[in-house]
């Protein structure tokens, strides 16, 4: 297997931290052996708890600064408090809701990696940007920004999220994400990152229906889930799908 494989948990605004224990633990119990693939949960900060044998945490943010006058934030540093090695950056919802733009992902992703957290970032187009054949120019445009000045050899993850899969039930066709996985891949190799060794998540109303036809794609490294997330034994069925799959 030339690069890891991941099925990460995006729990967003859901479950308090009795829920987030109860979940986890259940989830343990259910991987007992340590996995060939990366087994995620990002839970709210609220919920972070020390390490679970076999399960690695993440937030779903960080702010772009050390430390400072920035009421309500989350810094890198106050995370590692915690056992979290993953970090969520870029997901759509930050972009939309809370004006995210690339260059501020990248003041993210340079303090995550200063950290030794891991961002998974995410990528992806909205649907007019698809209907308007923009999706080349979007990708490039997010990559580009985002990575820039980051070490080729940076431990990062990308997950392709096309915002209209995400929440939506609208699971992307395999052909359309074969092609622009592929896109994503090139447009690292043209920015200097070996886009060969760099997984890619697809992500956007994945489920234990689909997961299986969409991680038998062989480039798909694994998936980003959000609301199938929230059930443990759904999440856990399509992590299975993702273990057999190699
Ligand atoms: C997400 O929030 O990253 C996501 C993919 O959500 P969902 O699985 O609900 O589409």
């Amino acid at each position: 297997m030339l690069r890891d494989l991941f099925c990460v948990a995006n729990f967003k605004m859901n479950k308090n931290r009795y829920e987030t224990i109860s979940y986890l633990k259940k989830l343990s119990i259910l991987n007992k052996i340590k996995s060939k693939t990366n087994l995620i949960v990002c839970p709210p900060y609220t919920s972070l708890t020390e390490s679970i044998k076999n399960i690695s945490l993440g937030v779903q943010n960080i702010n772009s600064n050390t430390n400072g006058a920035y009421t309500g934030e989350i810094s890198a540093e106050m995370v590692c408090d915690f056992d979290v090695q993953y970090v969520i950056l870029g997901h759509s919802e930050r972009r939309e809701f809370f004006n995210e733009n690339d260059n501020e992902i990248n003041k993210k992703i340079k303090i995550a990696l200063k950290y030794n957290l891991k961002p998974i970032l995410c990528v992806g187009e909205n649907l007019n940007q698809r209907k308007n054949n923009q999706v080349l120019k979007i990708l490039e445009q997010q990559l580009s920004i985002s990575l820039d000045n980051i070490d080729i050899k940076s431990n990062i993850v990308i997950a392709y999220e096309p915002v209209w899969a995400i929440g939506t039930g609208e699971t992307a066709s395999t052909d359309l994400i074969t092609e622009t996985h592929n896109m994503i891949r090139k447009i690292l190799n043209d920015i200097g990152f070996d886009g060969e060794k760099i997984s890619i998540l697809y992500g956007g109303s994945v489920n234990r229906n689909n997961a299986k036809d969409l991680i038998a794609l062989k480039d798909v490294d694994g998936f980003l889930i959000g609301g199938a997330s929230l059930d443990v034994n759904h999440f856990y069925d399509i992590f299975k799908y993702i273990e057999e799959s190699v």
